[in-house]
């Protein structure tokens, strides 16, 4: 590791200018990128896919900690210098090429388990986020998502109810999974500074509550975020059966979406599916 020529060095030699279309900041500062890296724990030996890779701060982080990192980095730009970092640690990188949102995660990582983790531009991350989250295989093949947000987004991920960041991403990060701000990072921390705070939302698999279809969870709470001022009656008026089921599970169906538990969620969406 100590062969590897400073981060901004290798910006500079590979004319890695930051793109604004593909939402580029770059995190320079070694021990905060082996903080972020420690996040899901020793990752010694372990498999990693980390999307969008850049010029590899993050990537040098965790083979730093002793990861197998698979990298899927749209901007060919950064290809040589990954190719670099690749060549000091053989055997432990591997670089695809391409937009993580076409591609299956798990094809490329194959039958074993993998942490993810990832600096995203806010609507990729978001995008992903939804269908890591969301799929109907519970439990996943990647065992903890680590993962850096606008800090508005991260604290609607891990919001309670009772509060307006509390919405559909909190029901879709809780119902099946244990979710925390792991880490707030500041503005200045990147380069370019996006004009934002940023922090970074860890979230584990937990157990799958027994019959609830992710769809149907799915269609409920954007049902009911949808019209989040209006009470769950008018809400819930286009889902035929949600309001008797509803009031069958004991919620009183004047109540808004937003006093409601994941839990309530839960039980409305078993009781639908
Ligand atoms: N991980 C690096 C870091 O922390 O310094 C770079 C972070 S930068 C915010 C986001 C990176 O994601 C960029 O390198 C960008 O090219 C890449 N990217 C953007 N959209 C992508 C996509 N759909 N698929 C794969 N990579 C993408």
């Amino acid at each position: 590791m100590s062969t590897l020529p400073p981060l901004r060095e290798v910006i500079a030699r590979h004319g890695l200018s930051a793109s604004k279309a593909l939402g580029q900041n770059f995190l320079f500062d070694e021990q905060l990128l082996d903080r972020i890296a420690a996040l899901p724990g020793s990752l010694e030996g372990r498999r990693v896919l980390e999307i969008g890779p850049g010029p590899g701060g993050l990537t040098r982080a965790l083979l730093r900690a002793g990861a197998q990192v698979t990298a899927i980095e749209m901007d060919q730009r950064c290809l040589p210098a990954l190719a670099e970092l690749g060549e000091a640690f053989p055997g432990k990188l591997e670089v695809i090429q391409g937009d993580a949102l076409k591609l299956d995660h798990d094809e490329i990582m194959g039958s074993e388990p993998y942490a993810i983790l990832s600096n995203l531009p806010y609507n990729v991350g978001t995008a992903l986020f939804t269908r890591w989250m969301g799929g109907e295989e519970w439990p996943p093949l990647w065992t903890s998502l680590t993962l850096m947000f606008q800090q508005e987004v991260a604290q609607r991920i891990v919001a309670k109810p009772g509060v307006s960041a509390y919405g559909r991403l909190a029901v879709l990060a809780q119902w099946r999974g244990a979710a925390k701000l792991a880490m707030k990072v500041h503005r200045s921390a990147f380069t370019p500074p996006p004009k934002v705070m940023s922090a970074i939302v860890h979230v584990e698999p937990a157990a799958m509550p027994e019959g609830v279809s992710a769809k149907v969870l799915e269609r409920v709470t954007e049902a009911a975020f949808g019209q989040r001022r209006k009470m769950l009656r008018q809400s819930l008026k286009g889902m035929p059966g949600a309001v008797e089921a509803l009031e069958g599970i004991g919620i009183d169906p004047q109540r808004r979406a937003e006093t409601l538990e994941v839990s309530d969620f839960v039980a409305l969406a078993r009781a639908l599916s």
